[in-house]
């Protein structure tokens, strides 16, 4: 298992010891072991990484795309071939169960970064405008924000599409979950990209991110994490006019009209928010039911959320931070008269960071579990009294990133979907495509990630008149 963390940053296309002394511990939050230690970096370390981002930045620029698509593919054959030590240092770091860790930590990024390393290959750089030619340039250079939630598709969604563009990245990854970007670093590094293409800076989101976010020599901030510090980090890029992409929070509906299939909307969407032990910006967390099914619905919540283990199906939360949060969301739901039909604020272990999977019925969406991202296995479920009174409640949160919508047909949940504040519904179970943009109205963020949209955020354009 890759726990064998390197005690430096990668920086201009080596391992550099660090400008501090400072470590970080990182805790596999199962057992609450220390499994390893990284640096802290500091404001200089961030210097010295942006300053090798911009010394590599012309030439990558110029890199001929199918270059640059060769290289990004390397990257991606990279992430294959050590597909078992991703997983197993994903479920080090997180928590998360082997084969959530295998299917979806290690296997999504693999997927993604497939297809930027086609997209840079296909994707068309310049276009014909009447007497114009209007080009597609690299925004410059990159500083990377990434949470740990999804520590190794957080990092890829960025990297790939700013390399894809022609643009030299700095990544600040998670304090929680170090060693995946690590593992990265070193795929990057094997895969053959040029010194100072990509670069690592492990350390605290208030010190080595504020300096990165920060930095004049950074052109683009791409941040995801909670809305607070993409607040911030929004307000620090607009001071200095630079460019900025956000991803949020989320508080998604999943909307289930007469005539769907009940027990499989109810059913699927419960596992959407029990996967990575809720854990998940775009994740579910309002079923709203009609009304003449409310009980019906409620009870199969229930019975589908037994199947939900902890320590089996659903891992710990990340920290002690997160449990304690996640536990007092759940008092807070009791307190304001929610009903518990699942789980509850009790912790199911004594050691790990494990929250019970919970199902709250009688929520109205003036309660704070209707309205604030809990981000652990916890479900709300609401009544409507008619569509109406659906799309109001839908739409009424700050949020905006995700939802579902379920229907005897596609046409009439699509219809509905159409009027919903989200960037992305899925329609009766509608599957993942990699390709498809990804990203929030409203609270949820700015800007988009995946596929070709991910790609043009990393993009400035030039118009030449003939
Ligand atoms: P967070 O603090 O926003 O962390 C996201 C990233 O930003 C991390 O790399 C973090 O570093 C860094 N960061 C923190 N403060 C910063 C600052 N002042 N300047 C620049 N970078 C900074 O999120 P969190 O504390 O881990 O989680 C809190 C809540 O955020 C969760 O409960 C959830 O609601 C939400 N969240 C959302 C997502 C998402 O996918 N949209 C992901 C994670 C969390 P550190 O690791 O050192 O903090
Ligand atoms: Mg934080």
């Amino acid at each position: 298992m890759a726990t064998q963390a390197h005690d430096g940053m990668y920086i201009g296309g080596e391992w550099r010891p660090a400008a501090g002394q400072d470590t970080i511990p990182v805790v596999n939050p199962a057992d609450e072991q220390v499994i390893a230690h990284v640096p802290a970096g500091t404001a200089a370390d961030v210097d010295a990484a942006v300053r090798a981002a911009r010394a590599a930045l012309p030439g990558w620029a110029a890199t001929p795309q199918a270059e640059r698509a060769a290289l990004i593919g390397a990257v991606r054959d990279g992430l294959a071939a050590r597909k078992d030590d991703i997983a197993a240092t994903v479920t080090a770091e997180l928590g998360a169960p082997p084969a959530l860790a295998e299917a979806v930590h290690a296997g999504l990024p693999i997927v993604v970064a497939g297809s930027y390393a086609e997209l840079a290959a296909t994707y068309s750089f310049e276009e014909k405008i009447g007497n114009s030619t209007v080009r597609s340039e690299p925004v410059g250079v990159v500083g990377a924000i990434t949470p740990w939630n999804y520590p190794l598709h957080q990092i890829v969604a960025k990297v790939a599409p700013a390399l894809a563009a022609g643009c030299t990245v700095v990544l600040k990854p998670a304090e929680d979950t170090p060693l995946t970007a690590q593992l990265f670093a070193e795929v990057a590094h094997e895969a053959g990209l040029p010194a100072g293409v990509f670069n690592l800076v492990t350390g605290l989101g208030p010190v080595a991110g504020q300096a990165l976010a920060g930095h004049e020599g950074v052109d683009l901030v791409s941040f995801t994490g909670s809305t607070a510090v993409g607040r911030q980090i929004g307000a620090t890029a607009g001071a200095a006019v630079k460019r900025v992409a956000l991803e949020l929070g989320g508080k998604s509906a999943n909307v289930i009209l007469p005539g769907a299939d009940l027990a499989r909307a109810v059913g699927v969407g419960v596992a959407n928010v029990m996967s990575n032990s809720g854990q998940t910006c775009s994740a579910w967390t309002r079923m709203l039911v009609h009304t003449d099914s409310y009980d019906e619905a409620v009870s199969l919540a229930a019975d589908a959320v037994a199947k939900y283990a902890p320590g089996e199906r659903v891992g710990p939360l990340v920290n002690a931070k997160q449990r304690e949060r996640v536990r007092g969301y759940i008092t807070k739901g009791i307190e304001e008269g929610a009903r518990v039909v699942a789980g509850g604020p009790e912790a199911p272990f004594a050691t790990g960071y494990y929250v019970a999977p919970t199902v709250f019925a009688d929520v109205t969406p003036e309660m704070t579990i209707a309205q604030e991202e809990i981000f652990g296995p916890v479900l709300s479920i609401l009544r409507y009294e008619d569509e109406a009174d659906a799309l109001r409640i839908a739409n009424g949160t700050v949020y905006g990133l995700a939802g579902a919508v379920w229907a005897a047909d596609p046409e009439t949940a699509a219809a509905f979907a159409r009027s919903m504040d989200a960037g992305q519904v899925d329609i009766n179970g509608g599957r993942f495509n990699p390709l498809a943009p990804f990203g929030g109205y409203k609270q949820s963020g700015v800007g988009r990630e995946l596929g070709t949209h991910g790609l043009s955020e990393y993009l400035h354009t030039k118009s030449l008149q003939f």
